[in-house]
């Protein structure tokens, strides 16, 4: 029924265990979706530390992260991800100085002169069988004794308790990764929570290994029974406030059989606009 995907990626997994319907639309029909404030807030700060650890160790200093800062956000200010908000003048302030509330953040988390960073938006990519794994590691260094560490920033809330082991699925799928890759372990990942200045640091083990590659095969099947019997259901929850497929969603008294068209049609519109 529908061509079935032959790459994951953490994002994704989530996305579809999160909801499977709205993961048909964005991953499998790939239907456009405008851009979000959180995420564009997001990827312009991993932007601003990306331009800032590629100094040499010593020029790390807060002057030189506010300069990265400020080169990532001209960068912005013409990407479509950033014009697409919309967003007016004072919108415009606010969204600038929660980036620099966020680096400013950062600075007080870690001390970035002693980062060994080997990889910086690293992009890897192994086979699994007829899968392909894709991931991209913020930051990948090494610790006093030579070790792997994968760091992860994140631009949101640390998340309670209860949700902290899923929210670390995404890095352990990383440390997987580099496993196959690397043929090493990582000793560490980390996950850095800008925003409230917490890091959650978790140990790698055959367990966690072994936990990513049956939860990963396991949602990978799910997707080709999906794709095979076109079941995709909706799964109604927090998301559906921000989701960009609402209005064609059975789960809000939509047709989602008129997706595709109405969408393409809304994007050649405002091409020609
Ligand atoms: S509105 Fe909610 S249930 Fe429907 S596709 Fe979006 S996230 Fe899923």
């Amino acid at each position: 029924m529908y061509d079935v995907p032959i790459s994951l990626s953490p994002s994704r997994v989530e996305a579809f265990t999160s909801c499977p319907m709205a993961f048909r639309f964005a991953s499998i029909e790939k239907l456009p979706e405008p851009p979000g404030i959180h995420m564009t807030r997001g990827s312009l700060v991993h932007r601003a530390l990306e331009l800032f650890f590629m100094r040499p160790a010593a020029e790390r200093t807060a002057p030189r992260l506010e300069q990265a800062l400020e080169s990532a956000l001209v960068e912005y200010r013409t990407d479509p991800d950033f014009t697409g908000l919309a967003l007016g003048t004072d919108e415009i302030a606010t969204f600038e100085s929660e980036c620099r509330e966020l680096i400013a953040n950062y600075l007080r988390m870690e001390d970035p002169t002693t980062v060994r960073e080997i990889g910086l938006e690293l992009r890897l990519e192994a086979q699994v069988d007829a899968l392909t794994l894709r991931g991209i590691i913020d930051r990948l260094e090494l610790d006093a004794d030579g070790e792997l560490i994968v760091t992860d920033y994140k631009t949101g809330r640390a998340p309670s308790v209860n949700y902290e082991q899923k929210s670390l699925a995404g890095v352990h799928f990383y440390s997987f990764l580099c496993e196959l890759v690397f043929g090493r372990r990582p000793r560490a990942i980390r996950l850095m929570y800008l925003k409230s200045g917490e890091t959650i640091t978790a140990t790698p083990s055959a367990q966690s290994v072994k936990f990513i590659t049956t939860r990963t095969q396991a949602v990978w099947r799910a997707v080709e029974r999906a794709c095979q019997t076109g079941d995709f259901r909706p799964r109604p929850g927090p998301l559906c406030s921000g989701c960009a497929f609402q209005e064609w969603c059975p789960a809000f008294g939509g047709d989602p059989s008129r997706a595709a068209v109405e969408a393409t049609a809304r994007q050649a519109l405002l091409a020609l606009a």
